[in-house]
C-alpha cells in the first residue's frame, strides 16, 4: 500500500511541482522528509562533500573549512575529483594521462593573483608557466598595449600537451594540495548518482563500487565540461542526477571554443618574443569567423582560445583544418612564430560558459564554479572564486536548506545575469570597432593622446581597455564608462579631431602607409616626464635661453640588435635611407662621416626660412646619439636618439630593444612654434620609425 501511494506520489511529482510554483507551496515532494519551512544548518560533525577538484571545488572548499574554524564548528569536508592523476605533492611523475586535462588556457587575472594572496596562498613558481608585463589588444590600425602593474600568471590546469617531459605539477594540484593542508580529504573517482536518504541527507555514489557516501551537503563543482561539446544532454550524467535533486535546474549556456597549444622549440628568440605578453584580437577573416582571439604565452609554449561563428559551427574534424587557417591569417603571421617553425601539440574544443544556471540550489545542495555561472570569456577562474566564496560564507552562515541558499545566492545570479548580457554588448562594442581601420585608428588615436597629456590614475579609455581585457571590473561598470560624457569627448577630441588632424598632415607631406606595419610611438607622460628631466640636465648648455619652446618624445620597440638599429640611424642624412623622408623636408649630412661626432645634418624645409642644422655631439654605439640645434629656425636644442634593451618586467629580452627619440626646440621667435607645430613631429616621427623598423628588422 505504502509503495503504491509514493508510486503514485512520485509519478505525478512533475505536475504537483508546477501546482506547487502556482500556489507558492514551499513543500519538496522530492524530499519529503525536510519540512518546508525546516532551516537546516552545518553542525559539528557534518559531512560536506564537494565533486570537481577544480577551482571552484578548491575554494570551496578552503574558504568553507576556514569560515566553519572561525565560527567553532568542526566539519568534514570530501572533494570527489574523477582525475586519476591529481600530481599533488609530485608524488606521481607519470606523464599526464590524457583527458586529464582541465580545458583552460590558463591566465590568472591579477584579481585571482590577488585573491590567492588573500587567502594565504602562495603560488609556488614551479607553477607559474609565464608572468605577463604587457597585455596586447590587436586592431586593425594598430595593436594598443596596456602595462601590467599588477601580477597576473599563466598556468597549467591538469595535463599537460602529451610529452611533456619536465614538472606536471600544475594549478589545479597546488590548490587540491592547499585544501588538503586547510584540512579536506580527496577522493579520486567520478560521482555518478546524487540521491536523498530517508533522513533527508545526500547519498553520494561512485563509478565503479558500490562505496556511497552519505552527506549533509554536497557543492557540485564538476564544471561544464563533462562533455566536450556544445551541448548539454538532458538524461546524461551529472545533469541527469542534479535536475533529479534540484528540480527546475537548468544548466547555463555555453559556447564551443578551440584551444591548442604550440611549441616553439628551442628557438629562444621566437620564445622571447611572445614570453610575458598576452593577446587579445577580436576578428579572424571573412572565411573565419572568429570573435575573440586570445594567445597566451608558457615559457616556451604559446596557447591559443578561438571563439566565434567558425568554431560554433565545427566539429571535431576540423579542428586541424581551423587551426592551419588560423596560423595563416595576415594579422596572426605577424604575431606568431611561421608554421613552420612550431608545433602543435595538442588540440581539443571545451565549452565555455556564456549564460547563468537556472535554481542551482535545493535544499543540501548547491552549484558551484562554472556549472552555475562565470564571467563572460574573461576570468572564469575569477568568478570560481567568488561564487565559491559566497557559497561557503552563505553554508555556514545563513544555512544548506533551499531557501537560504537562494537568498544568499539571488544577489549572484542576477550580477552574473547582467554582467554576461552586458558582456556581450561591450564584445560588440569593440569587435565593432577594432576591427575596422577607422573606427580602430580613432580610438587608437584617443588613447594615445590621453596616455600623452594624462597621469596613468585620469586615463579613462586605458581603464576601460584594462578591465575589459584583464575582467578586472564587471562589464555594467566597463559600459558605464564607456558612456561618461568624458569618455565619449576623449574619443571626439583626442581621437576623431586629432586623426582627421594627422591624416591631413600625412596627406601633405606624401606619407603613405605601406606594406609596413603600424606600431605605437607614443609616450607616456611620466615616462617623458622622467626622460626630459634627464636630458635636459645632461645637455643644460645646449638648450638656448630659457625654458625649451617644444619638447616631444616617441618609442618604439624594434626585434633588431642595437647595432643594427644604431648604423641604420647614421643613415638618417643619406640619400638612400629608406626612412624620413616626407615631402618638403630634405635631410642631408652636409659634413663629417655618419654617426661621427662633430657630423652635420642640415634640415632643407620648405619654406626656407624654417630650414635648420644638426650637429653630432656624441655617439656611443648600438647606445645613443645626441644632436644639438645649430642655427636658422632652431636656436638652441636637441634631437637625442637612445638604444636600450626591451624589458618586460625585469625580464631583458635578447636582441629586442627599444628606440627612443627626444626632440626639444626652442625657436628664436615664439612665432616660429606655430609654423612647425608639435603635431606634425608627431606624425612625421611615427611614420619614419614604423619605416624604420621595419628596415632594421628585415
Ligand atoms: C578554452 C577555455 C579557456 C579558458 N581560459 C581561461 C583563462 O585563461 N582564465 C580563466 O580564468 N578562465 C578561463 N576559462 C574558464 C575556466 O576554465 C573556468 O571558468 C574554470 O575552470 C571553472 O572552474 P570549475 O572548478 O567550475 O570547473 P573545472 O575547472 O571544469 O573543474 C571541474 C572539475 O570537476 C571534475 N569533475 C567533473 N565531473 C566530475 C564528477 N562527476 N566526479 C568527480 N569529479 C568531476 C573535473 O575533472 C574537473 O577537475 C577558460 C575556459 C575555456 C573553455
Amino acid at each position: 500500500m505504502l509503495r503504491r501511494v509514493s508510486y503514485i506520489l512520485l509519478s505525478a511529482a512533475p505536475q504537483l511541482i508546477r501546482f506547487k510554483k502556482k500556489l507558492r507551496l514551499s513543500y519538496n515532494f522530492l524530499n519529503p522528509f525536510v519540512k518546508p519551512s525546516e532551516k537546516l544548518r552545518l553542525a559539528d560533525g557534518s559531512v560536506v562533500l564537494i565533486i570537481g577538484g577544480g577551482p571552484a571545488g578548491s575554494f570551496f572548499a578552503i574558504n568553507l573549512l576556514r569560515k566553519a574554524k572561525s565560527s567553532g564548528i568542526k566539519i568534514e569536508v570530501i572533494i570527489v575529483e574523477k582525475k586519476k592523476v591529481m600530481n599533488i605533492q609530485e608524488l606521481n611523475l607519470n606523464e599526464c594521462q590524457i583527458g586529464e586535462c582541465n580545458y583552460c588556457a590558463g591566465g590568472l587575472s591579477a584579481k585571482v593573483c590577488e585573491a590567492l594572496k588573500k587567502l594565504g596562498l602562495i603560488l609556488p613558481a614551479k607553477v607559474i608557466m609565464d608572468k605577463v608585463f604587457i597585455i596586447n589588444i590587436f586592431a586593425d590600425w594598430k595593436t594598443i598595449s596596456l602595462d601590467v602593474l599588477k601580477e597576473m600568471n599563466s598556468v597549467y590546469r591538469g595535463s599537460r600537451p602529451k610529452g611533456r617531459t619536465d614538472s606536471i605539477y600544475n594549478f589545479d594540484s597546488f590548490l587540491s594540495e592547499s585544501s588538503v593542508k586547510e584540512g579536506a580529504k580527496i577522493i579520486t573517482s567520478e560521482v555518478t548518482g546524487l540521491e536523498y536518504s530517508d533522513d533527508g541527507r545526500v547519498v553520494v555514489s561512485f563509478r565503479g563500487n558500490n562505496k556511497t557516501i552519505k552527506s549533509d551537503f554536497v557543492a557540485f563543482a564538476g564544471g561544464v565540461n563533462g562533455f566536450l561539446g556544445n551541448r548539454f544532454y538532458t538524461g546524461e550524467k551529472p545533469l541527469s542526477y542534479l535536475q533529479e535533486m534540484i528540480p527546475g535546474f537548468k544548466p547555463p549556456r555555453v559556447r564551443r571554443t578551440l584551444i591548442f597549444e604550440l611549441d616553439t622549440g628551442e628557438n629562444d628568440k621566437l620564445m622571447y618574443k611572445i614570453s610575458g605578453e598576452l593577446y587579445f584580437i577580436l576578428h579572424g577573416s571573412h572565411t573565419l569567423k572568429l570573435e575573440m582571439i586570445s594567445i597566451i604565452p608558457k615559457g616556451k609554449y604559446i596557447t591559443v582560445v578561438l571563439i566565434g561563428p567558425a568554431i560554433d559551427s565545427s566539429t571535431n574534424k576540423d579542428n586541424l583544418r581551423i587551426i592551419n587557417e588560423f596560423m595563416n591569417l595576415p594579422h596572426i603571421k605577424k604575431l606568431l612564430p611561421r608554421r613552420a617553425e612550431i608545433k602543435n601539440l595538442c588540440v581539443c574544443s571545451p565549452n565555455i560558459v556564456t549564460g547563468t544556471a537556472k535554481n542551482p540550489y535545493g535544499d543540501r545542495i548547491a552549484v558551484v564554479g562554472d556549472m552555475f555561472t562565470a564571467n563572460l570569456y574573461k576570468d572564469g577562474i575569477g568568478s570560481a572564486y567568488e561564487i565559491s566564496a559566497m557559497l561557503a560564507e552563505v553554508a555556514i552562515t545563513r544555512g544548506i536548506d533551499k531557501r537560504s541558499l537562494r537568498k544568499g545566492y539571488r544577489s549572484v545570479i542576477r550580477k552574473y545575469n547582467i554582467n554576461n548580457t552586458l558582456g556581450k554588448l561591450v564584445f560588440l562594442f569593440i569587435r565593432i570597432f577594432f576591427r575596422n581601420s577607422f573606427f580602430s585608428r580613432i580610438i587608437y588615436q584617443a588613447v594615445i593622446t590621453e596616455r600623452k597629456t594624462k597621469t596613468r590614475e585620469n586615463r579613462r579609455l586605458e581603464k576601460i581597455l584594462w578591465n575589459t581585457a584583464s575582467g578586472e571590473d564587471i562589464y555594467k561598470n566597463i559600459i558605464l564608462s564607456m558612456y561618461h560624457p568624458l569618455a565619449i569627448w576623449a574619443i571626439f577630441s583626442g581621437g576623431l579631431l586629432v586623426t582627421l588632424r594627422n591624416y591631413m598632415t600625412e596627406l601633405i607631406f606624401g606619407l603613405r602607409w605601406g606594406n609596413f606595419s603600424r606600431n605605437t610611438t607614443g609616450v607616456g607622460k611620466e615616462v617623458f616626464e622622467i626622460n626630459s628631466k634627464v636630458i635636459k640636465e645632461e645637455f643644460s648648455g645646449n638648450l638656448g635661453e630659457g625654458s625649451l619652446d617644444f619638447e616631444r618624445m616617441y618609442s618604439i620597440r624594434m626585434n633588431a640588435p642595437g647595432e643594427k638599429i644604431f648604423r641604420e640611424l647614421g643613415k638618417f642624412g643619406d640619400k638612400d635611407r629608406k626612412y624620413f623622408k616626407p615631402r618638403f623636408i630634405d635631410v642631408t649630412r652636409i659634413s663629417g662621416e655618419a654617426n661621427q661626432p662633430g657630423c652635420i645634418i642640415r634640415y632643407n624645409i620648405f619654406p626656407r626660412q624654417l630650414s635648420f642644422s644638426l650637429r653630432l655631439l656624441k655617439s656611443i654605439p648600438g647606445e645613443h646619439l645626441s644632436y644639438e640645434i645649430m642655427n636658422g629656425f632652431g636656436r638652441g636644442g636637441i634631437l637625442f636618439f637612445k638604444i636600450e634593451a626591451f624589458k618586460k618586467g625585469t625580464m631583458v629580452i635578447n636582441d629586442e630593444n627599444l628606440l627612443s627619440i627626444y626632440v626639444g626646440f626652442n625657436f628664436p621667435k615664439n612665432l616660429f612654434k606655430y609654423l612647425f607645430p608639435a603635431y606634425i613631429h608627431d606624425v612625421l616621427w611615427n611614420f619614419s620609425l614604423c619605416q624604420l623598423k621595419e628596415v632594421v628588422e628585415n
